[in-house]
């Protein structure tokens, strides 16, 4: 029997009426008073909304759950006990449901609400922040509130570990990012393209950065992906494999190349080839290729390697045919950075 089923003998059960409500209040999203409160025209706020910001916001961003105390729980748990003896096939499902709110009531903070780890993460996070960057800072802040003009344009993976800012120890207003799944350029394409086309653009023409630089990373997930969907037209994914398609050339290389490796070899080759192809990529952009003709844009490889804690960059000479496609591509300049 499923949860859902014992939620339903709780709606059912004249003796749970009380019990019912407290779940149903229980799962309902913090978000739904600041909803409310955002509808609400009236100047003084519903008994459950709370006119005091989670944290440095003009407005209430979520709010307390002021009737989430303990007695709902303790209500809760004592009917879904009185529910376990008049029931005895519930006894497995009731347990465990008991269980689950023992366990969100030791998660309860000191003042015996429930906490809520996530938004407390982030409150942490920017209090921090505000307190030892912001205001620590202010002719920096102070320049990036009129404008931003950065040097570089990233592109770099989803991934969590491999944050270029991080990374690369760059402060805000440096680097203008896009992150996606193994960090692909996509060749120029105004329909299927349109969200990274329009960071490029945008990077180019009007931030007018100096520097592209695509980097890839270790045990990057997107391109274990590229190496392993066989792209047979059976797609197993929504989006995933008709993304990472876009570095087939890099696979097929590396398979040339590395055929008999290991799978693990074989997409540390791919990690860096998938890089080559963003970079090839970026050629079919004109105002990228306009920029390389002015010398006024460059364009870079990275690769970040989080297992031996290395980087290493890399510069391409491409040799553009008449119709400005890639003609052929060689590595110009290697610096292994660590
Ligand atoms: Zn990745």
């Amino acid at each position: 029997m499923s949860t859902a089923s014992i939620n339903g003998c709780c709606l059912t059960s004249s003796s749970s009426t009380t019990t019912t409500s407290s779940f149903s209040a229980r799962r309902r999203p913090t978000l739904r008073p600041s909803v409310v409160a955002s509808l609400n025209s009236s100047p003084s706020p519903p008994t459950l909304i709370q006119d005091r910001p989670v944290f440095a916001a003009p407005i209430p961003l979520l709010t307390p759950r002021e009737e989430m105390g303990n007695k709902s729980y303790d209500e809760a748990i004592e009917a879904l006990k009185k529910l376990l003896s008049e029931k005895g096939e519930l006894k497995a499902e009731a347990a465990a449901r008991v269980d689950q709110i023992t366990a969100e009531l030791n998660t309860a903070s000191a003042d015996g609400k429930p906490s809520d780890s996530s938004v407390e993460r982030l409150k942490e996070g920017f209090v921090y922040f505000k307190k030892e960057k912001y205001e620590k800072n202010p002719a920096l802040y102070g320049e990036l509130a009129k404008g931003q003009s950065p040097k570089y344009m990233i592109v770099a993976c989803s991934d969590s570990r491999v944050c270029p800012s991080h990374v690369l120890d760059m402060q805000p207003g440096e680097a203008f990012v896009v992150r996606n799944v193994a960090n692909m350029v996509p060749p120029y394409d105004q329909i299927k393209y349109a969200g990274i086309g329009s960071a490029i653009e945008y990077a180019v023409l009007h931030l007018k950065v100096q520097e592209i630089v695509v980097i890839g990373h270790s045990a990057c997930g997107g391109i274990k992906g590229l190496m392993s969907f066989p792209f047979d037209g059976n797609n197993s994914t929504d989006f995933i494999e008709d993304w990472v398609k876009i570095g087939i050339p890099a696979k097929t290389k590396v398979l040339a190349e590395h055929g008999g490796e290991p799978l693990g070899v074989q997409c540390t080759h791919c990690e860096k080839e998938a890089v080559n192809v963003s970079l090839g990529n970026l050629l079919s952009y004109p105002f990228v290729r306009d920029g390389l003709v002015k010398k006024t844009l460059g364009i870079k490889g990275g690769y970040y390697d989080f297992v031996k804690g290395s980087f290493e960059l890399w510069s391409l000479q491409f040799q553009l045919s008449s119709s400005l496609s890639v003609k052929d591509v060689a590595t110009i300049l290697h610096w292994k950075l660590y």
